[in-house]
C-alpha cells in the first residue's frame, strides 16, 4: 500500500477501477484486518498446538529436496484453493454473506490492505485448512508454510487495484490458468463470479467465471 501511494505515477496507468476509496474506508480494511490477522492465526496455531499435543498432527520437519518441495507445495497449493475455492462460493449464499462475507464486499474498489479485511470467523475458516491438512497427510512442514505464503501473497497482489499482470502474462496459458488482478478486481465490482484466489481452474469447472477478467 506505501508503495502505491508513494510511487502514484509508476502505478496509475495500471490502475483497474479510477478514484480513490477514501482514508475512511483504507482505516476500516487496516483495523478489520489487524483483528482478523490476530484472530485467525491466533486461532489456527492454537489448533495446531493442540493436536500436536494429541499426537495427531505429525508434522515432518525434515529438510526436503528442493523436487520433493516444489511437489509438496504445488500438491497443497492446489488443495488449498480448491477448499478456498469451495469456502468462498458458500460464503456468497444467503445468511453467510449477509452476516460474514459482506465485511469483505463493502470494498467494491480493493486496495491491498482489503485482502484480509474479512470477518474474523471468515478468517478463522481460512486458516485451519493448513494444521487440519497436517493432520490428515504426511505434508512437510516446510511445503504447508509455502503453501500459506504463497496464498497470502496472491491476496495482496489480487486486491492490490492494479494489473500488475503484463499483456502477454494475459493472454498466455499463464493468465488462464492464474488469476490476473483484474480478475479478483471483478468480483469486487460484480459482486459475485471469479471466486478463485489462488488458479482460475475451479471457476473453469464450476462456470462461474465472469468472462470479461482476463482480457
Ligand atoms: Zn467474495
Ligand atoms: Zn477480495
Amino acid at each position: 500500500m506505501l508503495i502505491i501511494l508513494s510511487l502514484p505515477g509508476l502505478f496509475r496507468p495500471r490502475k483497474i477501477q479510477q478514484g480513490w476509496p477514501g482514508w475512511r474506508m483504507l482505516i476500516r480494511d487496516i483495523s478489520l484486518s489487524a483483528v482478523a490477522l490476530e484472530v485467525g492465526s491466533l486461532l489456527s496455531a492454537l489448533l495446531a498446538a493442540y493436536l500436536f499435543q494429541r499426537q495427531w498432527l505429525r508434522a515432518d520437519l525434515a529438510k526436503p529436496s528442493a523436487a520433493s518441495l516444489l511437489i509438496q507445495a504445488s500438491g497443497t497449493i492446489t488443495l488449498y484453493d480448491l477448499y478456498l475455492f469451495g469456502v468462498h462460493r458458500l460464503l456468497h449464499l444467503g445468511p453467510l454473506f449477509t452476516y460474514l462475507h459482506s465485511v469483505h464486499h463493502r470494498s467494491t474498489a480493493p486496495t491491498p490492505v482489503t485482502a484480509f479485511a474479512i470477518h474474523p470467523i471468515e478468517a478463522v475458516i481460512n486458516f485451519v485448512f493448513l494444521p487440519a491438512f497436517m493432520v490428515l497427510t504426511p505434508v512437510n512442514f516446510y511445503a504447508v508454510m509455502a503453501a500459506g505464503l504463497y496464498f497470502q501473497v496472491a491476496a495482496i497482489v489480487l486486491h492490490s487495484g492494479h494489473e500488475v499482470f503484463p499483456r502477454w502474462w494475459r493472454r498466455s496459458a499463464l493468465g488462464y490458468l492464474f488469476p490476473t488482478v483484474r480478475f479478483h478486481d471483478f468480483h469486487h465490482s460484480q459482486g459475485a463470479g471469479n471466486y478463485g484466489i489462488i488458479t482460475t481452474i475451479w471457476d473453469r469447472l464450476f462456470g462461474t467465471t465472469v468472462p470479461i477478467a482476463w482480457r
